[in-house]
């Protein structure tokens, strides 16, 4: 690797070696593509993430062979969701008895790129500062000096992607942003794992409460509890994250309970705003995968299923480029593709937010769910991307919309 010339050091290489990353580089691999991952972090490395994956996002995984890595990173199964909202309680279960797994990023993001080295993806610590992209292939300008050419470049580098912001795709600033605070606790000795993860609704915030593994690798319970805030909540707590985190809980009475007599598994992270927009998610030799792509909100738990159907239309798009060479099209391809699975994830993810931003309508939704399960599970299938918005039926729509009274 040396200065920016003609010859490429890898066919591909990708700013970011997340989850989106690490997965796109794996299955790269296995058709024998040559890539480059670069990551600034320090792996094994935390991430602030809800940690719940969903049913879809499970066999994502299983259908990129690492079905067992679900399993060595001590997945917990979770059937559902269970939401308290201003007192009122719903239930719902996946469709056809599926399940979801809490699984700490530490540990799978480690394993899915453990997996794509052994591959024989080449992987570099350093941080990504440029992105170009030319008629002939792309460069990255690392934080060491070091330039990196391959024939397409992938930008996997997360909500704060350098690569989009180099390459003018930024999107505009959310009219109303969102942050996140989110730390694991060890239980006290004896005391379950939730088997649906937890929403607590509050004013202005949602509490989760999801099942992973102890960072250690012990079979200790431990949750994940994600807060997610409006900018005036995430403000006014003050203070270092843990903090803020904790004046959260210590207001939900029964996350609170269940909090009694137990210890932080490490420290309290936060981030946000959580929207990113993206103008366009391909630029001639350059995609965009994972949140790098566009965020809207971790209220529907999606983002790692989405990250992980990114990367997987992006080997396709990459395969077009390597093979026909024919640029303009592959990018086109990707951009509809991508746009598909997004849009209905977009459209009800944004409802939700705008739902827990209402407090009265949102007590009569989750009434209306409480008292049809069938409904709250129809509405998981569709959060899951499992169906489509349109099959769920307008019928259910407008059962869903006037809601229920709260008993
Ligand atoms: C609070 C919260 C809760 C969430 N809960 C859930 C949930 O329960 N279920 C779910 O499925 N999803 C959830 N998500 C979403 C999920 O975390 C993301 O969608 C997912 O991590 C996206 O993966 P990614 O690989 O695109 O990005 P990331 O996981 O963010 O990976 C990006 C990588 O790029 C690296 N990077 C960034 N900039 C540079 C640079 N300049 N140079 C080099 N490297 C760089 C970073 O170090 C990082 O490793 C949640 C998100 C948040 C914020």
């Amino acid at each position: 690797m040396g200065a920016p010339s003609c010859a490429f050091d890898a066919e591909v290489v990708v700013a970011g070696g997340g989850l989106a990353g690490a997965a796109l580089a794996l299955a790269l691999r296995r058709q024998g593509t040559s890539v480059v991952v670069v990551d600034k972090a320090d792996f094994p490395r935390e991430k602030p993430c809800g940690e719940g994956l969903l049913p879809h996002g499970v066999a994502l995984l299983q259908g990129l062979g690492l079905g067992d890595v679900v399993d060595a990173c001590g997945g917990r199964p979770f059937r559902g969701i269970l939401y308290h909202c201003h007192g009122v309680v719903a239930a719902g279960d996946f469709a056809h008895g599926a399940t979801g797994r809490g699984l700490r990023r530490r540990l799978l993001d480690e394993s899915v790129r453990a997996r794509a080295a052994s591959a024989g993806a080449t992987l570099v610590r350093a941080r990504v500062d440029r992105a170009s992209v030319d008629p002939d292939g792309a460069t990255l300008m690392l934080d060491d000096g070091r330039a990196l050419r391959g024939r397409v470049l992938v930008g996997a580098d997360g909500p704060r992607s350098t690569v989009r912001h180099s390459l003018g795709l930024d999107g505009g600033a959310p009219r109303r942003a969102r942050f996140a605070l989110r730390r694991h606790y060890r239980l006290r000795p004896g005391a379950a794992l939730p088997d649906r993860v937890e929403v607590h609704v509050g004013h202005h915030h949602e509490l989760y409460v999801t099942p992973v593994a102890a960072a250690d690798g012990s079979g200790d319970a431990v949750i994940g509890v994600a807060a997610l805030c409006e900018r005036a909540v995430f403000a006014a707590q003050g203070g270092r994250p843990d903090e803020r985190l904790d004046a959260l809980v210590a207001a939900c009475a029964p996350l609170a309970a269940r909090l009694q007599g137990a210890v932080p598994d490490g420290p309290a992270l936060s981030c946000g705003p959580l929207r990113v927009r993206a103008r366009d998610v391909a630029q001639g030799r350059a995609l965009l995968i994972g949140d790098a792509a566009g965020y809207v909100d971790a209220i529907t738990g999606e983002g790692m299923s989405l990250a992980l159907q990114t990367a997987r239309l992006a080997v396709d798009a990459v395969g077009a480029i390597l093979g026909d060479g024919d640029v303009d099209a592959a990018a086109a391809r990707y951009r509809r593709a991508r746009a598909v699975v997004f849009r209905d994830h977009a459209v009800l993810t944004q409802g939700l937010v705008e739902l827990a931003r209402r407090p009265f309508f949102a007590r009569r939704v989750i009434a209306r769910l409480g008292r049809e399960p069938a409904l709250f599970s129809r509405l998981l299938q569709v959060n899951d991307g499992q169906l489509p918005l349109t099959a769920f039926g307008l019928g259910n729509l407008a059962r869903l919309a006037l809601g229920a009274s709260p008993r």
